[in-house]
């Protein structure tokens, strides 16, 4: 978990190519879901509200993300959820599911950290392919190379936007996150763990290593 801009999808598709996990993000499964056109018209109306920086209903997200979670704990993967929880309803949601499914003692919460004014700048910098929908920090307007993974158009998105950013910030920020922590520290305090997201892509990587190997 992190404020939107601290690196959670980048981190996560490092962390999970490290160490042989599915990576589930619900950002990308929500652009997915808009970008063709699911079958439901009221699916599709709900995830089309994160263009305009919206938190989308929480059933859609368990609707997503519980079947794959299943799924992939089946074929006996590990997984890497990135901004799957982002409400305190959602994540009371998640803890019914981790106990009715005893995944308790399988769940680590990393914090990512970084102040709204650090996420804003780094949120109107980076760029996102159109076709596979990796993200490049930092890489502002001026270097629309093509994608380094799969030579798709880059681009920015569209809730990437100044002020639906600042507004994503507000409702997805530091402060909105407290609640959803505590959730987590209440149920173990040691549960929660945290990295400094303000360094270098490879030093937030090496800084999750450390506190998950913990
Ligand atoms: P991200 O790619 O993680 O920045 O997410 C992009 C957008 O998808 C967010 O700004 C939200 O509008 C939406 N979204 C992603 N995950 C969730 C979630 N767990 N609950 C509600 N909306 C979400």
């Amino acid at each position: 978990m992190g404020p939107p801009g601290s690196g959670k999808g980048t981190q996560a598709e490092l962390l999970a190519a490290d160490l042989g996990y599915e990576h589930l993000s619900t950002g990308k499964m929500l652009r997915a879901l808009v970008k063709k056109l699911s079958h439901d018209p009221a699916e599709r109306a709900e995830a089309a509200k994160i263009e305009h920086g919206e938190l989308v209903a929480d059933e859609l997200i368990y609707k997503l993300v519980f079947k794959e979670i299943k799924k992939q704990m089946a074929a006996g993967h590990g997984l890497l959820l990135d901004g799957a929880i982002r409400t305190a309803s959602q994540a009371r949601g998640f803890g019914d599911f981790f106990t009715a499914e005893k995944l308790w003692p399988e769940v680590q919460v990393v914090w990512i950290a970084l102040t709204d004014k650090q996420a804003l700048e780094r949120i109107t910098k980076r760029l996102i392919c159109q076709k596979c929908g990796h993200t490049v920090p930092g890489a502002g307007k001026a270097k629309l190379a093509p994608c380094p993974e799969c030579g798709g158009k880059m681009e920015r998105r569209s809730d990437d936007d100044p002020q639906v950013a600042k507004r994503r910030l507000a409702e997805q920020g530091t402060k909105a996150h407290q609640p959803i922590l505590n959730y987590f520290r209440k149920r173990n305090r040691a549960l929660v763990k945290s990295v400094r997201g303000n360094q270098s892509v490879k030093e937030v990587n090496q800084a999750l290593i450390r506190v998950l190997e913990n």
